[in-house]
């Protein structure tokens, strides 16, 4: 299928409906994503964001367009700032520390890097010229504390992405913060006179003494790279407003042109029901999952099989089952390798194709994981019974193997799969000395081997055609 065939749909929040997706240009998606605040480790609510963002990059991939991914990394705001004063160090060292912290986390989390991740302290004088164009054309003005705030009511459409109500605009209210009560819409500052609690972080500038504030960035470094008008903008519901706002009203504003055509939001994650946010310290960082011995992936796979746009709650049983859903996905690969049985009769091919109509489906309707990775359980069901009885020859085998790599190339969960080899001679007597106390109906012995073997690090597991087993991951 060319990208120009493709079925593509997602919810676009501007419109609050689901719409064919259209590139600017055919077969190229420019795409920006918020990325991290580097004060701190990221949490597993902000990788469920970038998770998701993933997907729909392999996905768009897989559907064969050359996407170019923008994330910038916020490594000025107020929480940098208090965060490097607290520690006593220069800014850029304390947020290179979590910069790299970053990077770390989401090669773990085999998450594809963007095509580059922008600084906002490398382009203030970008940000700069953008607030001048906003002076000249009166959308932006100085405030009596030296600062230079945009003004929400000269710009009519203000809202329209978050519905927020500019009528209910109080007359000069005005936010220096970056981040702002989520209910009123307010004059936001683009550019923040030096105050001594910034101590010696600040710029000299054609705007004076002071520092961007946090949603000019994002326009300015999207706009540089992307262009002013670009495909798609992602971030979590929580930046919906004011910054997302913002920063329409901020690029549309100056450029006289639509900012971006898809904004794509994902839900929170939860805990106990509520959002998982530092603020709360209701949070896990990846770094506190790991550090109790859970695997990276299982937290991938946990973090992006719920569609994006409904919220979920983080629980330590959905790690256990994102667990086996991928031993179950591995396990299958491992069966494809040794298949050598009668051939299927086009029954394989047969449920190849259908998968590969459901996932594709299913995965161009506003990436509806949920029935994607159904159809696809069912796919391993459906084939591990001809493998029970046979049925699968080698060449349908290794055809199958193909499609599952081809599969694995969007969900990024099963990797290379360990094929087993000859077991140890002590090992194999365990083995079957268990198959006989199977066979003998001893449980308890055949558990107490199965233990034993799990000590060693190897897992079996009863299959109709018998035992097989695999060894566990270090
Ligand atoms: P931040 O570092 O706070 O700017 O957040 C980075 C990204 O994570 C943004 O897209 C946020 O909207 C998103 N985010 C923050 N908390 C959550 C959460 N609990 N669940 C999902 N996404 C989140
Ligand atoms: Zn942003």
């Amino acid at each position: 299928m060319t990208s120009t065939e493709s079925n593509i749909s997602f919810f676009n929040t501007l419109t609050r409906g689901k719409e064919v997706f259209k590139p600017l240009e055919e077969g190229k998606v420019k795409m920006y994503t918020c990325g991290p605040t580097v004060y701190d480790y990221a949490h597993i609510g902000n990788f469920r964001a970038f998770l998701f963002e993933d997907l729909l990059k392999r996905w768009l991939a897989y559907r064969g367009f050359k996407v170019t991914h923008v994330m910038n990394l916020t490594d000025i705001d107020d929480k940098t700032i208090k965060g490097s004063q607290k520690q006593q160090i220069p800014l850029k060292q304390y947020t290179d520390f979590y910069v790299k912290a970053f990077f770390e986390d989401i090669k773990a989390l085999n998450i594809q890097p963007a095509d580059v991740y922008p600084r906002a302290t490398e382009f203030v004088p970008e940000m700069v010229a953008l607030i001048k164009t906003l002076m000249d054309k009166g959308y932006a003005y100085r405030g009596e504390d030296g600062s230079i705030y945009y003004s929400v009511c000269k710009f009519p459409s203000y809202g329209k992405l978050s519905n927020i109500k500019v009528g209910e605009l109080k007359a000069g209210a005005r936010v220096s913060q970056d981040e702002y009560c989520k209910e009123e819409a307010q004059d936001f500052a683009l550019w923040k006179a030096w105050t001594p609690e910034d101590g010696d972080v600040f710029w000299e500038t054609e705007l004076g003494k002071g520092r961007p504030g946090w949603h000019i960035e994002c326009s300015a470094m999207s706009m540089k790279y992307l262009g002013e008008t670009f495909d798609i903008h992602c971030g979590g519901v929580d930046n919906m407003f004011p910054h997302h706002e913002n920063e329409i009203a901020q690029s549309e504003a100056a450029t006289g042109k639509k900012f971006v055509n898809y904004w794509l939001h994902n839900e929170h994650l939860l805990v106990e029901g509520k959002k998982m946010s530092k603020r709360f310290g209701n949070f896990y960082t990846l770094r506190d999952l790991l550090a109790k011995g859970y695997d990276p992936i299982v937290i991938r796979y946990l973090l992006m099989s719920t569609h994006y746009r409904q919220q979920f709650n983080f629980t330590f049983e959905g790690l256990e089952s994102a667990k086996s859903a991928i031993e179950r996905l591995k396990n299958f690969v491992r069966r494809l390798h040794e298949a050598d049985g009668k051939d299927s009769v086009r029954k394989v091919a047969a449920f190849a194709e259908k998968l590969e109509v459901c996932f594709g489906g299913s995965l161009d309707d506003d990436l509806d994981i949920g029935i994607a990775l159904a159809s696809l359980f069912d796919f391993v069901r459906e084939i591990n019974s001809l493998l029970d009885a046979n049925s699968v020859s080698k060449q349908e085998a290794a055809d199958l193997g193909g499609l599952m790599m081809k599969i694995d190339e969007v969900l990024g969960v099963i990797g290379k799969v360990e094929v087993e080899e000859a077991l140890p001679a002590d090992i194999d007597a365990l083995v079957k000395k268990r198959e006989e106390a199977r066979k003998a109906k001893n449980w308890k012995e055949a558990d107490a081997i199965r233990t034993q073997l799990k000590g060693l690090g190897i897992v079996l597991e009863d299959t109709a055609q018998g035992i097989r087993w695999h060894k566990e991951k270090a």
